[in-house]
């Protein structure tokens, strides 16, 4: 039988038995928070002092809500001075070695800025136009007419680089947060929706390109791109059931998602595979019990974040752990507190960013997924930072995805227009 903590002990025993025996079986080794008649959290047995900290918490005398002293100070002007000058260093060993993926440099960048209420300090113009000029067209197969061509569209990981849907993905994310989706006329959005269309495969699974490696981070960014789009229904340019059914079936024993069916579940996949779902229409396919579990399960005793078991904790996951966490409304499984602090532990204290964990080289990846975490985990929130927050499904801040009114199915509650029921 799980322990439960009862925050009102007017509430009787059997009332928490009954609202178990519904809902939680085979969580025998776990200790539930109650609040109310309502669950609020849940641990395993190991985190002695978090059991303790929630019960303190319901005498009234815990610290949730409020900033902990233990925490490391946010940096947030080292952060923005770090992110405005990483694209001036052009002659610096991180500059070159990623050259060939700038368009999602530039994404977590400006995104990450924007997360902190600063991306007028990183020119938007320019940057919408230096987007603009790496579009791309490029012919494609499935004309049914021999010798007319189609046209597709999309970008490449710099200007000149080869078409691939992940910097396409980003390119139109950027235009998305930048309010320059108009831009685009309406030549490229029918060539760019080509281009996705033509990637799609006979059993719903989508190619990154022309060279036919198929994962599902390819399905996520094929629904994420169309769904951004202006003027675009997704049942009307692509097999809509099939892409759902291709990620459903890449679903485990264990209740995760790999890249293929089969492969073995990774929380990166796992975020593309929820998220997809999520704007698929599809999240019922997901069992949220058993994959909101295999997701707090990542959580290790630095309070930080793996990917897999048995793996080292990363910052990096505190996107892709949580932003699944919160499409499927679980966020409060996590040790919040504990998270927050191995982030803030991550943080270069001089030049500014966060790197993958406590002590390594802070990059623009691990920063902007480490704003993301800090978002989802509710910091900018109680430490009073002016900040908006991150949306879980379109990887985009909320105000962008109310602006354009982007539909999905999802338990996050932060946005002000309501999800779909999810
Ligand atoms: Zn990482």
């Amino acid at each position: 039988m799980p322990i439960c903590l009862k925050k009102d002990k007017n509430i009787e025993e059997r009332e928490f038995k009954l609202e178990l025996d519904d809902s939680l079986t085979g969580y025998k080794h776990h200790v539930f928070v109650i609040v109310g008649a309502r669950l609020v959290q849940v641990y395993t047995r190991r985190d002695t002092g978090l059991i303790m900290a929630a019960l303190a918490s319901s005498e009234g005398k815990g610290t949730t809500g409020a900033v902990d002293p233990s925490w490391p100070a946010f940096y947030g002007d080292l952060h923005r001075k770090y992110i405005r000058e990483l694209g001036k260093k052009t002659e610096s060993y991180e500059y070159q070695v990623t050259e060939h993926l700038r368009l999602s440099g530039v994404y977590w960048g400006f995104t990450a800025m924007a997360l902190l209420k600063a991306e007028t300090e990183m020119e938007p113009e320019s940057v919408v136009e230096w987007v603009l000029q790496g579009y791309r067209t490029v012919v494609i197969a499935g004309s049914s007419q021999p010798g007319t061509k189609v046209m597709g569209g999309g970008w490449g990981g710099n200007i000149g680089h080869d078409v691939h849907l992940l910097y396409t993905t980003s390119a139109v994310q950027i235009l998305a947060i930048c309010n320059a989706l108009d831009r685009l006329s309406k030549e490229q959005v029918t060539a760019i929706v080509h281009l996705i269309s033509s990637l799609q495969q006979e059993d719903g699974s989508f190619a990154g390109d022309k060279w036919l490696e198929i994962d599902t981070r390819f399905s996520y960014c094929a629904l994420l791109t169309l769904s951004i789009l202006p003027d675009i229904e997704l049942n009307d340019v692509i097999d809509l059931p099939a892409a759902n059914a291709f990620v459903a079936s890449c679903k485990n024993f264990d209740g995760g998602y790999g890249c293929v069916p089969g492969a073995e579940s990774h929380a990166g996949q796992i975020f593309c595979c929820v998220a997809a779902l999520s704007i698929g229409g599809a999240l019922d396919s997901i069992d949220r019990d058993q994959l909101g579990w295999w997701l707090c399960e990542r959580q290790c005793d630095s309070g930080g974040l793996n990917g897999r078991p048995e793996k080292q904790a990363d910052v990096c996951y505190s996107w892709w752990v949580l932003s699944a966490m919160a499409i499927l409304g679980r966020l409060d499984w996590i040790d919040k507190e504990a998270l927050i602090g191995f982030i803030l532990r991550c943080q270069n204290e001089e030049d500014g960013g966060i790197a993958d964990r406590p002590g390594d080289e802070a990059d623009i990846f691990h920063t902007f997924f480490g704003f993301c975490g800090l978002s989802f985990l509710g910091f900018f929130e109680r430490s009073g930072l002016d900040h908006m927050a991150v949306d879980p499904t379109f990887a985009m801040p909320v105000d962008t995805v109310e602006r354009l009114k982007l539909k999905c199915q999802s338990y996050f509650t932060a946005r002000t227009i309501k999800s779909e029921d999810a």
